[in-house]
């Protein structure tokens, strides 16, 4: 948008550029004249012809305006600032909230920040004092797609088809669960639900979250294992958002205190797609969690995980031994199914007997025997696996090691002639190995049952359509340096585009370090050294640790540093 008060001020700017040294006087006259032509602002046309840089042309405007400057891309924006425009205004007027200021004021990106009639207008909007600040980095047009997606198109999407319940049935909307069921079976309430569905499986979301508060709710999408928020309900729909979906899921709509489960299966084109849903009461109404399992997108491949190539070849050696076992180990949501299932669809050839005992069992293998746990049944890992010692198996996973009996049974499964894969809740290698001690497993029964730990965390990929270099921060720049021994100034950081729905990031990759239980390290198990003890044994002999596996990742430009430090670098 062109602001014709701000003339002026761009001819007195284009003055001071040349004065400056930093335009001839004709480059000047030019720009004016096409400015002129097709309407432009000037220092739109000088960055489009490309005779002075975005920076260079800031930092002048910063200086006459006396306005700070303001790096977009390494701000994180609150999403309750962000709410205080709306994302239609903030396109228009091609302006974005970034933060609320000590005294309560808003901190406030513009292109033009001497439009006084804008900032105004703003200000009496937020009913807030209205900073005004110069973006360096970027324009602000191309941030409203980051920071205001990937939810918009939903949003949009959503609101739209909400208005029109509201709109036109008000009563109706907000006579609860009763009026979807009766007659309205069309209604806009079960399109809003399929819009929530498709979108969800569009965007690679693996959770759909429907979450009550105090005065609304909130629909989220967990993309890459992050949360993002796509569209805000009002309570009275929420309800009857739910109770559509419990009828898709079979579920009791009159049941609302107890916990339930149910799962509905939907087409998309050739894709079948299967949602598992879990709600349950809170304070503010029923909270609903849908996980969403796209058959087609899954696929177990051990070259796909992310090992590199050293690790891999000793990980491969590994899971070819006749008997011992083998430990996955990582916090919650690390990958550990993903790289025991990639494990065991090598090793389910037809010719061993494979047994697993899982809670649940996520995905169907053939030439392996699946048994879930079943609490209600008295089924947990330690019972399901003495069964499976029954049954003559040659290969045995049990999906998680979390008490002694469990652990006891399976360490002598190993000594006696059986391959044994399973994971244990631990930060890395090291600490796996001391968990199955501190559980109360014998040294001696651990040192020569345990064959090797893989160690891992999920780190989100780069997206390759919009990666650019960034610099780095000065915490970033330092942690790189002290894995990788040399520095760099520029790292690869996704700018967020419609690929990867405007979150920067597209898919996922493990981060590993692989720990084989040689002699030495036998040793160390049965002096009970500590965990960091057997790590350093570890590296002397050739481990990458998950740091340096992350930095090199980094380096290569497959994720960010964020993504390393945020997951890699810290403990649970
Ligand atoms: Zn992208």
């Amino acid at each position: 948008m062109v602001d014709k008060k701000a003339k002026p001020f761009q001819e007195r700017l284009g003055q001071a550029l040349v004065e400056g040294g930093f335009l001839t006087p004709q480059q000047l006259e030019q720009a004016r004249q096409i400015a002129n032509i097709k309407g432009q602002r000037l220092t739109d046309v000088l960055q489009e012809q490309r005779l002075i840089s975005r920076e260079v042309l800031t930092t002048a405007l910063s200086f006459h305006l006396k306005v700070p400057v303001i790096n977009l891309r390494q701000i994180e924006i609150d999403p309750k600032v962000l709410e205080l425009v709306p994302e239609e205004f903030a396109r228009e007027h091609e302006v974005l909230p970034v933060a609320l200021g000590p005294g309560g004021d808003l901190q406030l990106a513009m292109e033009s920040p001497n439009d006084f009639e804008l900032i105004n207008t703003v200000s009496a909007m937020v009913r807030k004092t209205v900073r005004p600040m110069l973006p360096l980095d970027t324009k602000v047009g191309d941030m409203l797609d980051v920071v205001y997606k990937p939810t918009s198109q939903v949003a949009q999407q959503l609101g739209q088809t909400l208005k029109t319940i509201t709109e036109a049935a008000p009563a109706r909307a907000l006579a609860g669960p009763v009026a979807v069921l009766e007659g309205v079976s069309d209604a806009p309430i079960v399109r809003a639900v399929e819009i929530l569905t498709l979108q969800a499986v569009k965007s690679r979301a693996s959770d759909i979250h429907v979450v009550p508060t105090a005065d609304s709710a909130k629909v989220l999408y967990r993309i890459d294992g992050v949360l993002h928020t796509v569209h805000t309900i009002p309570l009275g729909i929420h309800q009857n958002m739910v109770s559509r979906i419990k009828v898709m899921a079979n579920m009791d709509i009159s049941e609302r205190r107890r916990p339930q489960d149910g799962s509905f299966t939907l087409n998309f084109g050739e894709r079948e797609v299967n949602f598992r849903v879990a709600c349950v009461d809170t304070t503010y109404g029923e909270m609903m969690v849908i996980r969403v399992l796209d058959k087609g997108s899954i696929h177990f491949d051990i070259a796909e995980l992310g090992l590199v190539e050293s690790a891999r070849q000793v990980y491969d050696r590994l899971i070819r031994y006749p008997l011992g076992m083998i430990l996955v180990s990582g916090p919650t949501g690390s990958g550990k199914t993903t790289t025991l299932y990639a494990t065991l669809n090598i090793l389910a050839d037809g010719k061993r007997n494979i047994m697993t005992i899982e809670d649940p069992v996520e995905y169907h293998f053939e030439n392996v025997q699946q048994i879930d746990t079943n609490p209600a049944a008295g089924i947990d890992f330690g019972i399901g696996l003495r069964a499976i010692m029954r049954m003559d198996p040659d290969i045995i996973l049990i999906g998680e090691i979390r008490d002694i009996e469990t652990s006891r049974t399976a360490i002598q499964a190993a000594n006696t002639g059986h391959l044994v894969l399973s994971s244990i809740h631990s930060n890395d290698s090291g600490s796996a190995v001391t968990r199955l001690l501190d559980l109360g497993v014998e040294p001696f029964a651990v040192s020569t049952g345990l064959v090797g730990v893989v160690a891992q965390r999920l780190v989100r990929k780069v997206c390759p359509d919009c990666k650019r270099l960034v610099a780095p921060t000065a915490t970033e720049a330092l942690a790189y340096e002290q894995e990788m021994k040399e520095s760099a100034d520029e790292f690869y950081s996704g700018q967020g585009c419609n690929t990867c729905s405007f979150t920067g990031y597209l898919g996922r990759i493990g981060v590993f370090e692989v720990l084989p239980v040689t002699e030495e390290i036998r040793s160390l198990i049965i002096q009970r050294a500590t965990a960091s003890v057997i790590k350093e044994r570890a590296v002397k002999d050739g481990m990458i640790t998950m740091r340096q596996d992350g930095m090199r990742k980094v380096k290569e430009g497959l994720t960010t540093l964020s993504e390393i430090l945020r997951s890699v670098f810290t403990t649970d």
